[in-house]
């Protein structure tokens, strides 16, 4: 161990402690002791504090017991003369400098400088934490790269960026160095920063790094259901399943040696461009713990290496780069080169299965005009026909594979997409177009896609692409009917109509005790799977986490529990959930993961329930703002009075069938009453009501906010409600 690092790391801590205090002191001069604190919206207080000590930081008095602990854990100056055996002293002092960092950002939203403006984007809010989370949950996303610093220049840092984009990592930045930043030097790159391309700048001080170490410590406490104070199991959830590390460029501080020493404690390596000692032996991280002076064009693969990251980066015939990390890409009108559909031009997608011999794989026909035809800002139509065919292959599976032209086409760089069937929009960028991207390569994209990701369903695929815009409308007009007898379909699929329903085991990486039951009438709580997704994802991986479960005999049809359901529970979970209801929020209700859409609570003075889902952040009548809510349903557990699920479920017939149905919902946010009108309106009918009616006397954040004030609303309203029997 070397006393040189220790002897930096642990100047370091004491000289961020010391700043800590100061403006600890300065906000309570300001503000006053009693002054709340917090990061904006989210339900796990101060993070790294609340995961790490238990303590939940709420008025800035508080922090009074975290400067003791930081006290506790700053080892005493070391001389460079002095030998040290062990790493301890070194991690102790990171601790005490997360502490005192998390401090520092905390104070800085009472006094300022604001740690958000225009650029910098402070800490994420849990919206973003659960939305981004799942991407570690199912592998989308492999892990987070923490930058510190800036690259010697503008062209090196855009190409370390590009290159982490393109293995899917999330970059968080934070820090600066001569003067500029990795972040800075990015968008002077003409880099598109910002959650959705996962270039993230955090802020431009090194305190900032801790908005890294939040989320991860977040991710602990959100899907791996670590409790709060329980430092060891974060720590280790964290060097097992979050892959990070930081990259540091530049000049190596004192501070910077604190916080890196802070990140070693989560097994998070530094991998460092200059020349400062190393850490090599193993102990707290998987391999090396701080590895230094690494050249530019070495250093992405140096930090995969020693975090001992597994990624693959798909080959594609395409001249741009392609990556998940693309998907979140916009394209402005004004970079635009040209686009397709979203209501300007016709367009429509279409998945089709065809017999094998009328198929022949890889063969990609443009059909009409290409994109060199069109001036710069331009559009054309665009009908996508994919045509696959495989052993495997059932007409049920059409949608589920149609819906991935979104995500397959989005992963280019240059290239966005959205919407779906007729209502797609897609644009090339100016630079995609300037690389050499034509339209055939839409149809490189899918075929080689469709072979890497559903290759056990799908054993030939052929794409055509139409431009012409008579042939596009004819060939919509087709397809249409097409979707018309597909929806019919799937809305005349029942529970009762299948004897076999899907598991979904995927966030148990992230929350041991958690499986979602997947039927027709109720989906996956993230809102991701349906049962055709899952039945679709079984016979593309059939050992994966999506398990087909034979009903079995029922043992109560209102509740919705199944012999063989409860089996497949009790056998998931290691005998800790011993039966499940599909139907009930009340009666061993489904537990939930962290990643639900929405959140239904009872509001017992009511006889009814609310809804909440994940986009309203503002306070709910339990008392509670979503992101605590969450806290309190997630993490795997069985909640009565609480469940997690998806948007759709709340428009199913099943909702909470067992208690009622929506006869129950007294309050739910205006917007999402809003989105679900035309479904909740169906549904009230059929319970005979009066739709129209009905809705309205469902209270809203206008008209409510407190459990007293919903009673009241409903009471003058006359809620159906009032009327139904105590749901416990
Ligand atoms: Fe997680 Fe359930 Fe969604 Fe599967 S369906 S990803 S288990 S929330
Ligand atoms: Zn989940």
């Amino acid at each position: 161990m070397s006393k040189i690092i220790a002897s930096a790391a642990i100047r370091g801590a004491h000289n961020l402690a010391k700043e800590a205090e100061e403006i600890y002191n300065k906000a309570v001069k300001a503000k006053g002791a009693d002054c709340e604190v917090s990061f904006p919206n989210t339900g796990y207080f101060i993070p790294i504090i609340y995961s790490m000590t238990g303590i939940a930081v709420e008025k800035l008095s508080d922090f009074d017991e975290v400067f003791v602990i930081i006290k506790g854990l700053l080892p005493d100056f070391v001389d460079d003369e002095m030998w040290l055996p062990y790493l301890g002293p070194t991690l102790d002092a990171g601790m005490a400098t997360l502490f005192a960092e998390e401090i520092i950002e905390a104070c800085k939203y009472l006094v300022g400088p604001n740690p958000v403006d225009d650029f910098w984007l402070g800490a994420a809010d849990d919206v973003i934490m659960r939305e981004r989370g799942i991407q570690f949950v199912d592998g989308t996303a492999p892990g987070f790269a923490a930058i510190v610093g800036a690259a010697p220049d503008v062209e090196t840092a855009v190409a370390i960026g590009r290159k982490l984009q393109e293995r899917s990592l999330y970059v968080f930045m934070a820090a600066s160095d001569k003067g500029t930043s990795f972040a800075e030097q990015l968008a002077e790159g003409g880099v598109q920063l910002g959650w959705e391309t996962r270039l993230v700048p955090f802020g431009r001080g090194i305190t900032s790094a801790i908005y890294a170490l939040g989320f991860a410590s977040r991710a602990a406490l959100s899907f791996g259901g670590v409790q709060p104070g329980d430092y060891l199991r974060n720590l280790l959830y964290n060097k097992n399943r979050v892959f990070a590390f930081v990259m540091a460029l530049g000049e190596v501080t004192d501070e910077w040696y604190a916080t890196a020493a802070g990140a070693i404690n989560y097994g998070f390596p530094t991998i460092a461009d200059s020349d400062i000692p190393e850490i090599l032996p193993t102990g707290v991280c998987t391999y090396e713990h701080v590895v230094s002076n690494i050249p530019h064009d070495k250093i992405v693969e140096k930090c995969i290496e020693v975090r001992g990251l597994k990624i693959k980066v798909s080959e594609i015939a395409i001249p741009v780069a392609y990556s998940p990390a693309f998907e979140g890409e916009r394209i402005r009108k004004e970079d635009m080169h040209c686009e397709f559909g979203g209501n300007r031009t016709p367009a429509f997608e279409w998945f089709n299965t065809l017999d094998s011999s009328q198929v022949e794989d890889g063969r990609i026909e443009v059909i009409g005009p290409d994109v060199d035809t069109v001036e710069p800002g331009g559009q054309l139509p665009l009908g996508i026909v994919v045509e696959g065919t495989g052993r495997k292959m059932q007409s049920d599976f059409e949608p589920v594979l149609e819906r991935q032209v979104h995500t397959l086409i989005n992963e280019a760089q240059g290239v966005w997409h959205m919407g779906q069937r007729d209502i797609n929009w897609a644009r090339i960028s100016k630079d995609a177009f300037k690389a050499g991207f034509r339209i055939e390569h839409f149809g490189h994209i899918l075929h080689a896609m469709y072979h890497e990701k559903y290759s056990n369903i799908i054993d030939k695929v052929e794409v055509k692409l139409y431009t012409e815009e008579e042939q596009v409308v004819k060939l919509r007009d087709k397809v249409r009917a097409v979707y018309a007898e597909r929806d019919k379909r799937l809305a005349g699929m029942t529970d009762e109509t299948v004897d076999t329903f899907y598991s979904c085991t995927l966030c148990q990486s992230f929350a041991p005790d958690h499986v979602c039951v997947i039927t027709p009438e109720r989906s996956g709580l993230c809102g991701a799977y349906s049962w055709l997704d899952g039945k679709a994802a079984y016979e593309i991986t059939p050992t994966g986490a999506n398990q087909p479960i034979v009903k079995g005999a029922v043992i109560d049809g209102t509740l919705g529990q199944w012999e063989k359901v409860n089996e497949f529970i009790s056998s998931t979970t290691q005998g800790k959930i011993a039966q499940m209801s599909a139907y009930s929020m009340i009666t061993d209700p489904m537990t939930s993961c962290g990643c639900f859409e929405c959140i239904s609570a009872i509001l017992p003075s009511t006889g009814g329930i609310m809804i909440v889902n994940r986009e309203f952040t503002e306070m709910t009548p339990c008392g509670m703002k979503f992101s605590t809510l969450a806290g309190t349903v997630g993490g795997g557990n069985q909640t009565p009075g609480f469940i997690g699920h998806s948007r759709f479920y709340i428009g199913s017939k099943k909702f909470i069938s067992a208690e009622g149905g929506i006869q129950r919902i007294v309050w739910m946010p205006a917007a999402l009453k809003e989105s679900m009108r035309e479904v909740l309106i169906e549904r009230a009918k059929e319970a005979g009501l009066n739709g129209e009616e009905f809705l309205d006397k469902i209270a809203d954040e206008t008209k409510a906010i407190s459990e007293e004030e919903v009673l009241e609303f409903i009471s003058g309203a006359g809620h159906p409600a009032l009327e139904m029997d105590e749901m416990f």
